[in-house]
């Protein structure tokens, strides 16, 4: 990867706020610095939005919505699409724009604008088949008609983990309802979505449909968005604290909202799988991204019976991982988001440790400039142990043995969280079991990784609220409305 294309691609980002269709600096000339976790560098500079700045991104999708609203579903569709062909021809330079500011290898990066860019299609289709209802009521006095109508103007809150795909996640559904957005995305990564409104534009976005604040002050600028009287509709995925907090804003204006939030997710591996297919399911549940998905596998709840072997195997595949600059050929890990992300990967270990876990390989930050921490395997993770309980964030494998299904469920479902689960076995019917008894909002069987556009994406319990993706995403952005009419026939 050559700097003169890293320094060109970076140079080509906007850098101010996306507001009314025009980019602006902050209204005190405030900036952001965006680092390089590989190095520690500062890649770049952007404007850091004033509370008046969301203000002004809230005026903007409150006056651009009547008539992006009235526009014919068709149209919407084709922005998508063309913003969706858009990113296919510049899918190498959103890949290592991702690489540079987040940190994943850019192989994963790939794969994300691909999974990213599959929502602009996927909505593109969707919003030209919704349909209404028309028919008589039961007593046949009158007749029934049930419409849908967009939201209103919507505040969307990303992640810095998947900078591109938790931004069009919200944005194709939203846009292709007929809402309008102010976008904020996190301050560690918010290169790849100000690039994406570019993109945006490129397509023909009209003005004030899509709006971006970046911003170091979340919360004030937040509050004053949310607080405003025209929102109609929250849409955040972060940590489930945040979110939690972010619902009681919300209930002032009594917001519709969306919640995508941490997760704690059970990866259950029983006596009759197939130990290689499992193994190679842990691996990517486990280390993609580093470990920092809230679809990561936090708990390996493994048979006893092979947990042993399970364990060679996974240790034997983990240390021969590369770890390096997301941009270096064959990298598979990456450095974590930031020191603190670091600091709690070995806590975390080393609390587990120190309750009498078996440490199989890695366990400590690396000593380089970044932010870099050994993928790593425990077993035998004693129970009470925080890893258990707490969302790593790393590339932290933490397996845990039990005997029979039921100590398998119940150790599954000893979470507050139930984002994602996963289960290895041949056996049918207890495949069966398990998808009935786990308590998830989703699940793969004899599968590691489960995300696609076309499915519902969403958790039970503190995991969150509604679905992003599938035929139901549109659905997050879209109110009915019931209208009786008298019978036409008298
Ligand atoms: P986070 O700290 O909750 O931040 C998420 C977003 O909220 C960022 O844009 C952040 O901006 C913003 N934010 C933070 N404090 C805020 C406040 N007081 N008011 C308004 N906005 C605020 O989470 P994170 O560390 O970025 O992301 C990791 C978490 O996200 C994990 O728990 C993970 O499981 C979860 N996640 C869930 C899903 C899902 O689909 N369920 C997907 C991806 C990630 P700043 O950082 O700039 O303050």
């Amino acid at each position: 990867m050559s700097d003169t294309r890293e320094t060109e691609l970076l140079a080509s980002v906007p850098d101010g706020l996306f507001i009314g269709g025009e980019w602006r600096p902050a209204s005190d000339g405030g900036t952001l610095d965006v680092h390089d976790p590989s190095t520690g560098a500062v890649i770049r500079q952007i404007a850091d939005a004033t509370v008046d700045d969301g203000r002004a991104a809230m005026d903007a999708a409150a006056d651009a919505f009547p008539a992006w609203a009235a526009t014919p579903a068709r149209e919407r569709a084709e922005l998508l699409r063309r913003a969706f062909d858009l990113l296919q021809q510049r899918k190498e330079d959103f890949a290592l724009l991702m690489t540079l500011e987040m940190g994943k290898p850019l192989a994963e990066a790939r794969g994300e604008v691909g999974y990213g860019g599959e929502f602009l299609r996927w909505f593109s289709e969707e919003t030209a088949h919704l349909t209404g209802r028309y028919g008589p009521n039961p007593e046949g006095t009158g007749r029934m008609i049930v419409t849908q109508h967009p939201v209103g103007p919507c505040y969307l809150i990303t992640p810095w983990n998947f900078p591109l795909a938790m931004a069009t996640r919200k944005i194709a559904p939203a846009v292709a309802a007929g809402c309008t957005v102010v976008v904020k995305p996190a301050a560690l990564t918010p290169l790849t979505t100000l690039f994406f409104a570019k993109l945006l534009q490129d397509a023909g976005l009209p003005a004030g449909v899509v709006n971006v604040v970046t911003t170091h002050a979340s919360g004030p600028v937040s509050e004053a968005i949310i607080g405003d009287s025209r929102l109609r509709k929250l849409s955040f995925t972060g940590s489930t604290p945040v979110g939690q907090a972010l619902l009681k804003q919300a209930a002032q204006g009594v917001l519709r909202t969306s919640m995508e939030l941490g997760g704690n997710a059970p990866f259950v591996v029983f006596d009759d799988a197939d130990l290689d297919q499992a193994v190679a399911g842990a691996l990517a549940a486990k280390f993609r991204n580093i470990g920092q998905a809230c679809t990561a596998a936090n708990r390996f709840i493994v048979h006893s019976s092979v947990a042993d072997e399970f364990a060679r195997r996974v240790t034997e595949r983990v240390q021969a991982f590369a770890t390096g600059r997301g941009t270096e050929e064959g990298v598979t890990i990456g450095p974590l988001i930031d020191d603190r992300a670091v600091a709690k990967a070995s806590e975390l270990v080393n609390e587990a440790v120190e309750r009498g876990a078996t440490l199989r390989t890695g366990g400590s930050a690396i000593d380089r400039p970044g932010t870099f921490f050994e993928a790593t395997v425990l077993s035998d993770v004693q129970p009470g142990s925080d890893i258990l309980r707490e969302e790593i964030f790393g590339p932290v494998l933490a397996i845990v043995p039990f005997d029979t299904e039921d100590e398998a469920v119940r150790i599954a479902n000893d979470t507050e969280y139930g984002l994602v689960s996963y289960v290895y076995t041949k056996d049918l019917a207890r495949g069966q079991r398990m998808i009935e008894r786990l308590e998830t909002g989703m699940m793969g069987l004899n599968v590691g990784i489960v995300s696609n556009a076309a499915a519902p994406f969403g958790g039970w319990k503190l995991s969150g609220l509604g679905r992003e993706g599938g035929a139901e995403g549109i659905h997050e952005y879209l109110q009915t409305k019931y209208t009786l009419t008298a019978n036409p026939f008298g």
